[in-house]
């Protein structure tokens, strides 16, 4: 199959990439010159594990490019599929859906032959038939389809996920663009990983109520950890105790600082927008939203307490602030919120983070940016995880304790126990939940 991607972010380029490795001709598309020019030079120019070895060899086998000429990308193709970003609208909290209609009237002044125009934004329900509509108006003659694929990727595991993934979800009404989208997904049928065909609005569904439901998770656990921090017990029992029962599942139960990135807020957001908008209110969405704001205003309250009551003047050594470990991605991490109130408050904030200082120099000023775990703790007077990295998962505590101030961890990610951290020198120690 020839397969144009519209937008060469996170999920574009992933999903090209490996469209690309199931043997498909694919060219990737995207209107910034120098993120094209950078992957023409084959650098990637996101960090996403394992991406850079599946380009390159399906660069050199020939089945993939790149290029900002739209029109060239879509002639021929017999998919075209739009992954632009679809951000939270500034003001009312809708996706905004202008990158996608944008794209497709583009895509309906290139389009030549019969192509299906798939969906993989996540998008609002109704959001296929209205990018049919743009493309129908701009080109009454072209011959299309369209067909919804949400992506259920999760940055730091991509290609995985893109690879044996839980499932495919593909919303589509003509036996026509079933029949593409089938030769698509072929490879994954053959390995016998779950296709859900369904329609429209049904897949667009799909996407929202699964990234609604596992931020309900995260929220839930967040808010039963406060609880147990007041009566006396361990959010990781907790969590044990009930993910070991099936019906719940031990995954998305992990205490920590609210959840944070580039789908969870936005996508939330979204829904529950969406529910206002048809009279069917999404109390629970709405309640998890209110929640996570309200987690990371605890874990600065919970900063602030360690430090007396005021952070002014302290060193405070942040570890991690990426929204979660194994990506560069810094949209709407937690310490987007904690970090700047520690600025703020008059705090000496030093930062490490192995991948946070492309996006993170500009997202927080005030900040210092150190290389190394043990130079950002020296002379400092609490230690914070924020983001559970490798790295400072298996950090020589003792050594960390040593060169700081006031030994003092504020582990929001749960990452060691008490016991070990004040074994090894450390005068105080709070996690969370516990
Ligand atoms: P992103 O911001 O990383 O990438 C979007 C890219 O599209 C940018 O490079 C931008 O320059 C390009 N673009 C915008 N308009 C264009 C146009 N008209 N022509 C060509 N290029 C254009 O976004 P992302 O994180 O990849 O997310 C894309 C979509 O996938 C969103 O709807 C998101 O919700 C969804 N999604 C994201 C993830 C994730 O983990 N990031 C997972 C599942 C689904």
């Amino acid at each position: 199959m020839k397969i144009a991607m519209i937008g060469t972010g996170y999920v574009g380029l992933v999903s090209g990439v490996c469209f690309s490795d199931f043997g498909h001709d694919v060219i990737c598309v995207d209107k910034l010159p120098e993120k094209i020019a950078q992957l023409e030079r084959g650098e990637v120019p996101i960090y996403e594990p394992g991406l850079d070895a599946v380009m390159e060899r399906n660069v050199a086998a020939g089945r993939l490019s790149f290029t900002t000429d739209l029109a060239a990308a879509v002639d021929g193709a017999d998919a075209v599929f739009i992954a632009v970003g679809t951000p939270t609208r500034r003001g009312d909290g809708h996706a905004d859906l202008t990158y996608v209609m944008a794209a497709a009237e583009d895509i309906a002044e290139a389009l030549t032959g019969y192509a299906v125009v798939v969906t993989k934004s996540t998008v609002p329900v109704g959001t296929n038939r209205k990018v049919e509509a743009v493309i129908r108006a701009a080109n009454p003659e072209a011959q299309f389809d369209v067909a919804s694929n949400p992506e259920f990727l999760r940055e730091g595991a991509a290609i995985d996920d893109f690879m044996k993934p839980d499932r495919v979800v593909v919303g589509v009404e003509s036996e026509r663009a079933k029949a593409v989208m089938g030769d698509i997904y072929r490879p994954l049928f053959l390995r016998e990983f779950p296709v859900v065909y369904t329609d429209l609005e049904s897949a667009e569904m799909i996407k929202y109520a699964a990234n609604a439901f596992l931020a309900t998770k995260i929220s839930f656990i967040n808010e039963i950890a406060a609880l147990c921090e007041r009566v006396g017990a361990d959010v990781k029992s907790v969590a044990k105790g009930i993910g070991l029962d099936g019906r719940i599942g031990n995954k998305f139960l992990h205490a920590g600082p609210g959840y944070g990135g580039s789908c969870f807020p936005k996508d939330t957001s979204a829904l529950a927008r969406i529910g206002q908008e048809h009279g069917v209110p999404q109390r629970i969405t709405e309640t998890v939203i209110e929640v996570n704001e309200a987690i990371k205003r605890r874990m600065i309250d919970k900063l602030l307490d360690l430090c007396g009551g005021s952070v002014n003047g302290k060193t405070i050594a942040v570890m991690g602030v990426t929204f979660k470990p194994e990506t560069d991605d810094m949209r709407d991490a937690p310490s987007l919120t904690i970090v700047p109130a520690l600025v703020g408050g008059g705090a000496n904030v030093r930062v490490c983070d192995p991948q946070g200082l492309r996006e993170g120099k500009t997202l927080l000023p005030g900040v210092t940016w150190v290389d190394d775990a043990y130079e950002a703790a020296t002379d400092a007077d609490i230690v914070v995880i924020l983001t559970e990295w490798n790295e400072f998962r298996a950090l020589d505590l003792a050594r960390l304790a040593g060169g700081m101030a006031a030994p003092v961890m504020a582990d929001l990610r749960n990452v060691y126990d008490r016991d070990s951290v004040l074994a090894a020198g450390f005068t105080q120690y709070v996690g969370v939940g516990r």
